[in-house]
């Protein structure tokens, strides 16, 4: 079999259930990592998580011992301020979300209002209220368009899963009656940004990530081969339910980091 190396140029490694569990960093992230680094692999991390900045997600990887810097980050705030930018840059953007989707909005230069928006953009937002819901259908009744930063349900913390972005966003379509632009995993348009930002062409790409639905399934979507991890989400027992859920399949399967890192080895 070709070695990794050999048939692709770039990796887009999920976070959550990849490299860490919550604060706690999965077995072999930080020899991984380091690996990537010293052979020179080109990489992204391509996360939903909308909340944090580049920033804020480096600064958490390093602290769990993991070397990452803010421009090795794709979060889906990032690149959803990236599509309204090259769709309409005179965008006037109502934001339902956190401190990470604003400062990428306005980092693409975007206005963000709170009346007569040309586009409602929702992530998660852990102070949401009815008052918010209650504008952002309005506006996307009046006509705004209306895109989701991630369709995540639920989101695992150390408290146990909470309701994720998708969760708001599933109240906002109910209500408004209308059918979001999803940018986050499984969608193609946060891979095409990485790969963008990676000046990669998704067949030369490697997705990996623990997910089905949302990794695994985002290979399918963009045209990439993809490594599923059993990490976290996916594990041997429950893999044939997810495969039927995704209606897709891995290109690779890896039981740990450890096996992946020997996969992507140069010097082999
Ligand atoms: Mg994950």
């Amino acid at each position: 079999m070709i070695a990794l190396h050999e048939r692709y140029k770039a990796l887009l490694i999920d976070l959550d259930g990849t490299m860490y569990h919550g604060e706690i960093p999965i077995d072999g992230a930080n020899l991984l990592i380091q690996s990537l680094r010293e052979q020179q692999w080109s990489y992204r991390f391509v996360t939903n998580n909308s909340s944090a900045t580049p920033e804020q997600v480096a600064e958490r990887l390093t602290r769990m011992g993991i070397a990452a810097d803010a421009a090795d980050i794709c979060t889906s705030a990032q690149a959803t301020a990236y599509y309204i930018a090259n769709n309409d840059p005179e965008a006037k953007a109502m934001v339902i979300g956190e401190h990470g989707l604003r400062q990428a909005l306005t980092g693409q230069a975007l206005e963000i209002v709170e009346e007569q928006p040309t586009v409602v953009v929702q992530g998660i937002d852990r102070e949401y209220t009815y008052e918010k819901g209650k504008r952002a259908v309005q506006a996307i009744r009046a006509g705004a368009q209306f895109i989701m930063t991630n369709p995540d349900l639920l989101l695992p913390t150390s408290d146990g899963l909470i309701p994720g972005a998708g969760s708001i966003g599933a109240m906002l379509q109910a209500a408004s009656g209308k059918q979001p632009v999803i940018i986050g995993k499984p969608s193609r348009i946060l891979i095409q940004y990485a790969l963008d930002q990676l000046d990669c062409d998704a067949e030369d790409a490697l997705i990996i990530g623990d997910n089905m639905l949302t990794d695994i399934r985002s290979g399918q979507e963009a045209g990439c081969h993809t490594a599923l991890l059993y990490t976290g989400i996916t594990t041997p027992d429950n893999y044939s339910y997810y495969r039927e859920q995704a209606e897709c399949e891995p290109t690779y399967v890896y039981a740990d980091l450890h096996e992946l890192r020997k996969a992507l080895n140069k010097q082999q």
